[in-house]
Order: structure tokens, then sequence, then C-alpha cells
């Protein structure tokens, strides 16, 4: 049953509890859809606190200018013990009643969405005791005679149920292997371990994934503390320790700060530090990162999902909805969920965790928490029970000891342009090939390096191909590029499939994954293809996808897309601040080819105004609205309280050979007539360049997990058994991706109808009509843009 409309929808928005990066483009997101949509925002400032103080103040659309590449939240936070108290959630209530707000969007933990949903529920008695004594009127108590609430999480410690991700962890995970990344060159300077405390509170997933994406030999975290019950963590970290100090100079070892034993006792790091020196006798440092992993520049995956968050919890707000919801995320998507549910959630875990009831507190957390906490413990437990010093396969076709034991060959390769991320991948599969009783076999050069293997037989394969041994993956998670080195010629065509059967002959190859792009796709449907010619390819092979343009299908993110997007964020926020109190428009171009991925989501985490899609026809009309969003822009009474400047993104190959940048460039300048310059930036090569982002070494995690799982069920099929199943099984051909959060494996059957293959991209491209609706409603102003 729906309940009228309330009369004038006036919208409260807060930040509350712990600060967090993305927390700005949330605020940003939201009071843009809403005054779209025909409502009145309000700014409450410092959470409840502000609530409480009756401090709110009416937001336009200027006030959220520029404040998206801005850390912590512009509208403050705080936290607030009169909330906590009905007395003081009645004077909260008199404020926003006499403002006649009534509706509110939280953005804050577990606690904040808790004390907004006890005022929601107390709100018919507030405001008839309110009216009872005069404090509010009976006009103003029938404005917000129902109050409505939605919530989504701002925390850096990812410790929300119904979500993947919360606003800031991306940016504190930055931060943190940031800070891992030069530790490691100064600890294998010295031959020093260090051991490194992460903020996270109860939840070990800054501190679990931080572990994996550096490489780290240790990690400490609440939900799964470290040895057994039965042994003592002490022991199991000096065991590895000991044995990686074998092999590398440099030892991390990552503790969260709420880090507990199996009794419940905490974890200290400086524990770790005096334990490490009196056992191993290794010089040892510790360095607590404490709130430097909260601030900073917000990177693109949290203003992704803030934007994502704050665009849906306002649809979802103004539907009317009869209970409150919480907004999260499933991978790229949103999802929308009981605010109650979630935050039971939530208050069950940490009662589980106060109970030491671990494995429920570990089944209690998000889908990518628990991934993240399997595939350590998975490495963890094959690295216990490594020998000291494991002897590397030797890889003469004529010496395969193992085949006799049922060990198998995983060929991996990387192919097409390199894409940070990809030796993370390679690095973290192999590992987990080992885990499972295979040998991984690294192949140099692509499928170049690959065929050479057929040519030099015997002798020198090792400059073609090398077993990828356990330590010698440590160092593969920082490395941008490939390790293995790639290249763009496809199998089938720039180099012949006879070359290559013949090599997967010599080295012994039981499966094969190629890492890597459009090159690698093509490379593997045509082995797929010529499976009836070469029996040699009758085997599981899979692709991964590997590209910073994010053109391939199968998955909604490639590994390097977000290192290209990070390049981009970060330049178009360097150009805007470099344009302050100017009047100036940039044209920025992108790479991409004729994918727009990277314009797209550029466009929407830096706040471009106009992004202009290879996928779309460009048309005068597009021109000349570009025009008028700046003469808009620069028109406006109230430009002092925005930036100075608007930004056009061009895709590269966006408007064919007619409307090249230049053509822009000049037409734009000449349509200016004086009143704001233009200025061009072509990013070019800078995009492809840095190291792996978090959220690259991530999805590479993710990636070979799930390709991994796959490939050991296809491979522990009897290759005499002739049964169909076990057919289907020897003959697997596979995209692995992630779609919706999810693993998802498509049949390379599928790859010719999936793709426009002379625009090299996925005819579904998920991200298209939505993100470019959004980005519409919240980047391009209304004529009277700055008076909402
Ligand atoms: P977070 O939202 O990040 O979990 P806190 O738990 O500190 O952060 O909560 C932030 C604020 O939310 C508190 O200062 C208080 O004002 C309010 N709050 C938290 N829990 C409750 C509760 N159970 N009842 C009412 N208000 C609460």
């Amino acid at each position: 049953m729906s309940s009228p409309l309330p009369h004038q929808w006036r919208i409260g928005i807060f930040t509350s509890g712990g600060d967090s990066c993305g927390m700005n483009s949330a605020v940003r997101a939201c009071t843009r859809i809403a005054l779209r949509r025909g409502a009145q925002v309000f700014a409450i400032k410092d959470g409840f606190a502000g609530m409480h103080r009756g401090e709110m103040v009416e937001l336009t659309w200027a006030d959220v200018a520029g404040i998206m590449a801005r850390g912590g939240t512009v509208i403050g936070t705080a936290r607030c013990a009169e909330f906590r108290s009905e007395a003081g959630r009645r004077v909260a209530a008199m404020h926003l009643a006499v403002r006649g707000i009534n509706a509110l969007v939280c953005i804050g933990g577990d606690g904040s969405l808790t004390g907004a949903d006890t005022l929601l529920r107390e709100w018919p008695a507030h405001l008839a005791a309110l009216e009872a004594e005069g404090k509010i009127t009976a006009a103003q108590r029938a404005q917000c005679d129902r109050l409505h609430l939605v919530g989504f999480t701002g925390t850096i410690d990812n410790d929300m149920a119904g979500t993947d991700a919360t606003i800031g962890v991306w940016s504190a995970l930055t931060r943190i292997v940031d800070a891992i990344d030069c530790l490691q060159s100064t600890a294998e300077s010295h031959r020093r371990c260090f051991v490194v405390e992460c903020m996270g509170r109860a939840s070990g997933f800054l501190s679990v994934l931080a572990a994996l994406v550096t490489g780290s030999e240790y990690a400490i975290f609440p939900e799964a503390p470290p040895g057994s019950p039965r042994v003592d963590w002490r022991d199991e970290m000096c065991d590895i320790l000991r044995k990686c100090r074998a092999k590398s100079s440099a030892s991390v070892v990552v503790v969260c700060e709420g880090a507990v034993d199996w009794a419940g006792k905490r974890i200290d790091a400086a524990e770790c530090v005096r334990v490490i020196e009196e056992r191993l006798g290794v010089e040892t440092r510790l360095t607590v990162l404490g709130h430097v992993q909260r601030g900073g520049v917000p990177v693109p995956a949290d203003r992704y999902i803030a934007t994502m968050m704050g665009a849906r919890a306002i649809d979802v707000l103004m539907s009317d909805m009869s209970e409150p919801q919480c907004v999260g995320m499933a991978g790229e998507t949103t999802v929308v969920l009981p605010l109650r549910q979630c935050v039971a959630q939530c208050v069950e875990t940490g009662r589980a965790l106060k109970e030491l009831r671990f494995a429920d507190a570990e089944a209690l957390r998000c889908g990518s928490h628990r991934e993240c906490m399997r595939l350590w413990k998975r490495l963890n437990d094959y690295q216990l029970a490594l020998p000291a010093a494991p002897a590397a396969a030797p890889l003469h076709s004529l010496d395969r000891r193992g085949a006799a034991l049922g060990v198998k060959r995983v060929a991996i390769l990387t192919c097409g342009a390199p894409a940070p991320g990809m030796s993370a991948c390679v690095g973290t599969l192999a590992r987990l090939m080992l885990t499972h009783g295979h040998e991984p076999i690294g192949i140099r050069d692509g499928f170049v390096g690959l065929a050479r293997a057929a040519t030099v037989r015997g002798g020198g394969i090792e400059s073609a191909a090398e077993p990828l041994e356990w330590f010698a993956m440590r160092d593969m998670m920082h490395l941008g590029g490939s390790a293995l080195s790639c290249n763009r010629d496809v199998a089938g065509k720039d180099v012949t499939l006879d070359s290559i059967a013949v090599a997967l002959a010599v080295l012994d190859i039981s499966a094969l994954v190629v890492i890597g792009g459009f090159e690698g796709f093509q490379s593997v449907d045509n082995m797929r293809r010529a499976r009836d010619r070469f029996p040699q390819f009758a085997m599981p092979l899979f692709c991964i996808p590997a590209t910073i343009s994010c053109n391939v299908p199968g998955s909604d993110l490639s590994i390097g897309c977000d290192r290209g997007l990070t390049n981009l964020v970060d330049a178009v926020d360097k150009v805007k601040q470099s344009a302050v109190g100017m009047r100036r428009m940039f044209c920025v171009e992108v790479m991409g080819r004729f994918c727009g991925y990277l314009a797209m989501l550029g466009a929407l985490c830096s706040g471009a105004e106009i992004a202009l899609l290879p996928e779309n026809p460009l048309r005068l009309a597009d021109l000349q609205a570009a025009l008028d969003v700046t003469h808009a822009r620069f028109d406006t009474a109230f430009n002092d309280k925005i930036n100075g400047c608007a930004v056009v993104i061009k895709n590269e190959c966006a408007g064919g050979d007619v409307f090249t940048l230049d053509v822009l460039v000049n037409l734009f300048e000449s349509e200016s007539k004086g009143h704001f310059d233009v200025r061009k930036s072509v990013l070019g090569h800078l995009q492809q360049g840095g190291l792996p982002t978090v959220v690259d070494r991530f999805y590479a995690l993710r990636l070979a997990l799930a390709c991994s799982q796959r490939v050991a069920g296809a491979l522990a099929v009897d290759a005499a058994d002739d049964s169909a199943e076990a057919n289907a099984a020897h003959n697997l051909c596979e995209i692995v991706g992630v779609v919706k959060g999810e693993p998802v494996f498509t049949p390379m059957e599928k790859f010719d109808s999936l793709v426009n293959k002379a625009l090299r991209r996925p005819k579904e491209q998920w991200w298209l009509k939505e993100l470019a609706a959004i980005n519409e409603t919240i980047a391009l102003p209304n004529k009277d843009y700055g008076r909402q």
C-alpha cells in the first residue's frame, strides 16, 4: 500500500561517522540528481551533530561543483553523543520538521544507519510531541508527516553487509599499497622485515587484500586468526618468514589494528616485531600507517561507486519506498537491500567476532571479502607445507618426472598491448596452479615466444618458456606491463597454428591460459576453431581479459583499465587546477580506440561535462551542446563558486576523420566569441604506464582464482575418459570474467556473436547507456545553472 507523496521533497543529506574519500562524490551526485528531479536539498552539517544543532544549509547545483577531487567530506562529519538518546533525537527531529525536511540520505557506517533508522521509527511520536509542545506547527507536521530514509556506506573498513565495497575503501587501500610498495625497496636494500599496521577495526578487508596484492609474506586479520587453536601464530609466522627469507631479502607482515588470536587476545603489531627479531634475528621495523589511510585524493574507483550509489539512492528515495533501503554495489552495479537487514547482519558479524565464532564472522562478510580470505588461506597453507627450498621444475621435454604423478603443465602467456596488472595475474595464477599440484610454465613473448619453443626443442627451450617458481612470483604483484613480455601477434594470423601445436607438444602442455586483450581472445578462438586439424589444441584453453581499453566481452572490467582510468582522472584533475580562476574550456583526448569506456568513466569520475564516445555518432548538435554548456557555465552570476573550466573528454576515435581534436578546438575557439578560451590536451601513452592500481591487482587476483579452479577442475578429468562430459572438460574454451561481482565463464564459441570485430569492442557494453544518462544528469547544468 503506498502512502501519498509528500507535498514537496525536501531532502537532507549528511555524512556521519568516520570520513572517507569519495564522500564528496556521493554528496554531489545526490544533490544534483535530486535538484534535477525538482527536490530541494539541504546539507546537514557534521552528521547528527548538525541535525541536533539545527545546522542545515540549502544546496544549489554550484555548491557541489569541484568537490570530487577532494578527500574527506565538505559537509563535515562528527560523532554525536546526544543523538544516542531519545531526547537528543527529538531535538534533531524538531530542526528537520521546522525546515520541512521529509527525506534523509545517510552516508555513514552501520552506527550512523542505525541512528537514522531509530529516528525514523520514532518519527511519528516525535512529531506528535513537538506539535503538542508547540515547537512545530500543524502545517510543518503535515509537510513531513512521513520521513523517508535511504542509506549507503562510506567507511574505509568495508565492513557493511549488502555491498562489495564501501566508499573510501579503494583510496585507503591505495595509500596502504603505495606505502608497502615503497617499503619493499628499503626492506630489500637492508634485508629487513617490515611489520605494517593497517586500519580496519574489526574488519580485515584492508589488511588481507593489501597483503595479497603486495606479495607480503604474512597477514594477520580478525576474521581468521593466524595459526590455529593448536598452532601458535608466532610459530606459524616465523616458519613462513624463515622459508621466504631464504629466497627473498625483503619481508613484510601486514597486521590489522583489530587483529586477535584464537582466544580473542589482541595481537599487537609491536609484538610481531619483537617476536621476529628475537626468533629470527632479523632487523625488523614497525610502520603504523595511521590516519594517512583516510586522506588524500579519492581514487576513481571510490568516485565511481560514490556517484553510482548516490544516484541510485535518490531514485530509491523518490520512489517512495515503504521501508528504509540501503544501496550497495555488486561489482560495478548498484543493488538495493532493506536497510534493517544490512544493519542486522553487521551487528551479527560483530557479535560473532566478540564470541570468537570466527567461521560465522567470515561467512557473514561480503563476497569480495570472503573471496580474499579464502585466497589468502589457500596460499598461506601451501606456503606452510612447502619444503624450505623447493626445486624448480626441469623444463626439458623428455624430463617429465612429475607426469607420472599426475602433475600437468599449464602454460601461461600474455598477449596484446601490455596492461598493468598482467604480471600480478600471472604470479597469482602460477601460485594457485602450484597449490593444485600442477606446474605453471611461463611463455615469453606471447604466441611468438610459444612458437619459438617448437624450433629450439630440448636444449634452449628456456629462451621461450620457464617454470614459474613459487618464490619468484612474489615480486610480480607490483610490476607494470608484463613480466613475461607480450606483443600483438595473433595465433593463426601472425604466428602459424602448426608451430603452436608443435610447441605445445614439445613442452608437454596440458592447458593454456592467455592473459590479454582482443589479440589474445582472437588467438584462442582461432585455436579452438582449428581443433579438428590440430588435436594438440584439445586441451582446456582460457582467456583472462587484460587491456586498459576494457574492450573485450565476458567481464565488466579488464585488468589494467583502472590504471588507464586513474592516469586519465589524475590528468583531468590537474588540468582543472591549472585553470582555476580562468574561463577555459579543455578538450582532452583519451585512448580506447573504438571503445569509449575510458572516456565515459573518465568523465564520470572527473566531473567532465561532456564525453564524446566512438559508440555515438558525433553530430553538430553535440558540439553545439558542448558550447552551450560552456557558455552557461561562464555566464552564471555564481561562477565564483565553481571551478574555472569546462572539460570535454573526447575518445581518440570519436568523430572519425571529420571532427578531429584540432577541428573541435578551432571550432569551439571561434564560437566562444572571446567569452572563454579553449585548450587541448592529448594524454597519449601516459595512460598506459604506471604500476597496476589496487583495483587492477584485485581484478587480477579474482580472475586468477576463478581461472585456476576451472583449469584444475578440467585437468582432474581423466584424459582416457571418452564420455561426453570428459570430452567437454578436455575441450573447454572459455573467457574468465567478473560480472556484477561474480565470476562468470563465457564459452569462446560466443566470441564472434558478442563482439563487433571491425570495431574491436563488445556489442553490449554494460556501462554505455546508464553511465551516459547519469553523467548527463549530474554534470550538465540546467539553463539556470547555479540558481537551482
Ligand atoms: P559509523 O556510522 O561509521 O559506524 P559510529 O558508530 O561512530 O560510526 O556512529 C556515528 C554516529 O551515529 C554516532 O556518533 C551517533 O551519533 C550515531 N549512532 C551510532 N549508533 C547509534 C545508535 N545505536 N542509536 C542512535 N545513534 C547512533
